[in-house]
């Protein structure tokens, strides 16, 4: 293992804490913790490749003289339709400050008017309060981070390696195995913080980069953990739609600025959906796209217009470099023409339940960032809330109490060399599956949904699951022992081994959704139903699975969850 601050010839295999992620979340954590802890972030592709980095918008706190935490705290619980849980949300938005002046002394550029931080307003929010930095604040803040990271001496970073089990020591996790150089490996570490991200990847048209694959959701729920609020996934309304390009998405900083959405005769139709039009909840713009094309065309893959043209030129080439650079690539001139946009899978509120300090319901692991469900979002995220809840929670572990182990454990051996495995014949199976997941996720679970088409889904992926189950491979990552490393001198089988993964986690979090999604008989926030189309006061709970069980959270109020759960099938 190379990890990035020692030398080659020094091989740790035990941390006082492992960060799985290098996006904000699992960057800052590092940060955050206590500077006397060895930590090791552990990432599955190269530093920089994880939603973070793609954050456009900008990072919301109420810090302008005419506005007030109680503001922020209000919009969030509004957007958030029924399921924010109160106090997580106070503690978010009255953290917000510290968090930003965090980011800037280290230097992170926030757009500035005159001497103080630039605001813009963006869609549900009362006030302008989303700072940012051009069109790329994700951009900015990771570069600050990851560069504070790579000074620091406590913290180690192994890239290209990919998580594949958590290590359970009885109830309690103490480490991880990872793929990694054609090697696998087990860390053991006192604390695993869980900050992979989210699940974009599920759903044929996301704007979530490759490596949001769920990864982190699927590990913990296989390991026991209570997971939370799977069906809620918010569907950004404006992502690119044009043939050969990716979802890219075009912020709703763009609406914010007053571009406006047109059909494809050019009439505005926004406001037939909505009071507030452009600038209604994410959700409700959503489906106004998908049901006004419904009407309006019959073709799958249609898309409405984002016209821009109504803002000033020189207010485009100040707010909006990126996207203006990024749509000429595909040949549209933002300032002449209007861009064609549909809606795509953007960011899951549900994850793995966490209480205020990141605590999951295992001992040893943590989770931060989208992969957690800490209570701030309920049915429906607030824009640019999202990075701001992984800078407040992470900073949360500063108070960490672990001991250190740092070092070298016993098992530490000599690789165990494996003779190449014959998985050739497997691959064409698992790269079918991986295909054909998303298209069936976009058409059952997504935007709107129905109890026929989401059982006709549960049977499909549970085909799939126990199809995969027969497979060697499937067998050979189940029954993996933490005891020596594992060595593979054939370099595709690390290949193999990583698509194997990567889709077992994401078979295991397609089902994970649609279960949720078929057991919440109501449409509220996120989760919207064609034959459920109210929101249910039946239904004011959260949905919770663990293991095969999937339950109910007690009576909820807009005080906080009852901790009381019931056991319903
Ligand atoms: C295009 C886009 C624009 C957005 N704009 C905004 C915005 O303006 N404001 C806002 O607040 N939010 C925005 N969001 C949402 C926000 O960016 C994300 O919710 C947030 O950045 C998530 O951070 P994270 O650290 O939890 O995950 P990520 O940044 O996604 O990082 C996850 C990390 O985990 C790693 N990983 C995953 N699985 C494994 C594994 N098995 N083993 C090892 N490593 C693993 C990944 O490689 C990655 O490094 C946007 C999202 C997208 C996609």
């Amino acid at each position: 293992m190379s990890f990035s601050n020692l030398p080659s010839s020094r091989q740790i295999n035990q941390f006082d804490v492992i960060v799985i992620g290098s996006g904000a979340a699992g960057l800052y954590s590092a940060l955050c913790l206590p500077s006397h802890l060895q930590v090791a972030i552990v990432t599955k592709d190269e530093m920089k490749t994880g939603s973070s980095n793609w954050a456009q918008g900008g990072i919301a706190a109420a810090i302008a003289p005419q506005d007030s935490p109680q503001f922020h705290l209000e919009d969030t619980i509004k957007a958030g339709a029924g399921l924010c849980d109160r106090s997580v949300v106070k503690f978010l938005v009255e953290n917000a400050a510290t968090s930003i002046e965090s980011l800037v002394e280290m230097g992170v550029a926030f757009d500035r008017q005159g001497q103080n931080l630039a605001m813009t307003k963006e869609a549900a929010h009362s006030h302008s309060r989303v700072l940012h930095s051009a069109d790329t604040t994700g951009k900015a803040i990771i570069n600050t981070l990851t560069a504070r990271v790579l000074a620091s001496p406590n913290i180690q970073i192994l890239s290209q390696a990919l998580v594949l089990n958590l290590w359970l020591e009885g109830d309690r996790c103490q480490g991880v195995s990872l793929l990694h150089q054609n090697q696998i490996v087990w860390v053991k570490a006192s604390a695993v913080i869980l900050a992979t991200g989210g699940g974009g990847q599920v759903y044929a048209r996301t704007t979530n980069p490759e490596v949001s694959t769920g990864d982190g959701v699927a590990l913990a729920w296989r390991s026991g953990a209570i997971v939370r609020d799977l069906e809620f996934f918010q569907f950004h309304p404006t992502a690119l739609t044009k043939e050969n390009a990716p979802h890219f998405l075009i912020t709703e900083a763009v609406r914010g600025e007053g571009a406006y959405l047109l059909d494809l005769s050019g009439y505005r139709f926004a406001f037939d959906y909505h009071s507030d039009g452009e600038l209604a909840p994410r959700d409700v713009v959503s489906r106004a796209i998908f049901n006004h094309l419904e009407k309006t065309t019959n073709s799958n893959g249609a898309n409405v217009y984002l016209d821009l043209r109504s803002i000033p030129t020189e207010r485009i080439n100040y707010r909006f470099p990126n996207i203006i650079k990024v749509c000429k690539n595909y040949g549209i001139d933002v300032f002449n023409e209007p861009i064609p946009v549909a809606p795509a899978a953007h960011y899951w509120m549900g994850g793995v339940a966490t209480d205020l300090q990141g605590q999951t319901s295992i001992p040893g692991l943590y989770a931060i960032g989208e992969t957690a469900s800490t209570g701030v979002h309920g049915a429906n995220r607030l824009a640019s809330n999202s990075l701001l809840e992984c800078l407040v929670f992470a900073t949360q572990l500063s108070q960490i109490k672990i001991e250190s182990n740092y070092g070298i454990s016993q098992s530490l051996g000599k690789a165990k060399i494996v003779e190449s495995k014959a998985w050739n014949h497997e691959i064409g199976t698992i790269l079918l599956i991986r295909q054909s997941i998303p298209t069936l996720m976009w058409h059952s679970a997504g935007i709107a949904r129905s109890q026929e088409i989401l059982e006709r889904a549960i049977a499909q992926v549970s085909f799939w699951r126990e199809k995969l189950a027969t497979l060697d491979v499937a067998k050979y990552l189940r029954d993996l022992k933490p005891n020596r490393a594992i060595q593979f001198p054939a370099p595709n089988a690390e290949k193999q081994l990583r698509i194997a993964a990567e889709t077992l986690n994401l078979v295991d979090v397609s089902y994970l959704i649609l279960k949720s999604a078929a057991w919440r008989t109501e449409s509220r926030g996120g989760h919207y139903r064609h034959d459920y189309p109210q929101v249910s006061s039946n239904w004011q709970f959260h949905t919770l699975i663990q293991s095969d069980r999937i339950y109910s959270s007690g009576e909820f109020s807009d005080r906080g969850a009852d901790s009381k759960m019931a056991r319903v099938n």
